[in-house]
């Protein structure tokens, strides 16, 4: 495997193909392995089991956790890892690739005003409550 796993946050390296399954069969097959390695790499948290990532796809019912229209396709760290975010259960939502694209590796606080990331931005609050108050539980049941 030569997999480039030096930026996590572009969501272009999982190249595993989703297409037909359901979204609880995709978040258990889904490639957390690397960002497991990526976030070791950066000496950040890795402690995301499938389990705890299985538990918050089906908490957004396999959609996208920004804009919740479009299927999961990419782990999303709400804290980039260039921002110290880790692979952790408070830090780690389902997106598509487009918002997954969009918010890059911008701050949840730092989200840009212009009209393309509104709807991130709307999202933001929602995302935070679900990481802080069911994340941290999946963390702490670990
Ligand atoms: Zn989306």
């Amino acid at each position: 495997m030569t997999q480039n796993i030096s930026e996590p946050t572009t969501g272009e390296y999982e190249a595993i193909n989703f297409d037909g399954l359901e979204h609880g069969d995709k978040a258990q097959c889904y490639p957390l392995r690397q960002h497991i390695i990526a976030s070791e790499r950066r000496n950040l948290p890795a402690t995301l089991t499938i389990e705890q990532w299985c538990t918050t796809v089906n908490y957004f019912r396999g959609k996208c956790a920004y804009c919740q229209v479009r299927d999961f396709e990419v782990l999303e760290h709400f804290i980039p890892h260039r921002h110290g975010g880790g692979t952790t259960a408070d830090n780690c939502v389902p997106a598509c690739r487009i918002c997954n694209g969009l918010k890059s590796s911008h701050l949840p606080s730092d989200i840009p005003r212009s009209s393309r990331y509104r709807q991130i931005r709307w999202s933001i609050l929602r995302v935070q409550e679900y990481l802080t108050t069911c994340g941290s539980e999946a963390t702490a049941a670990s």
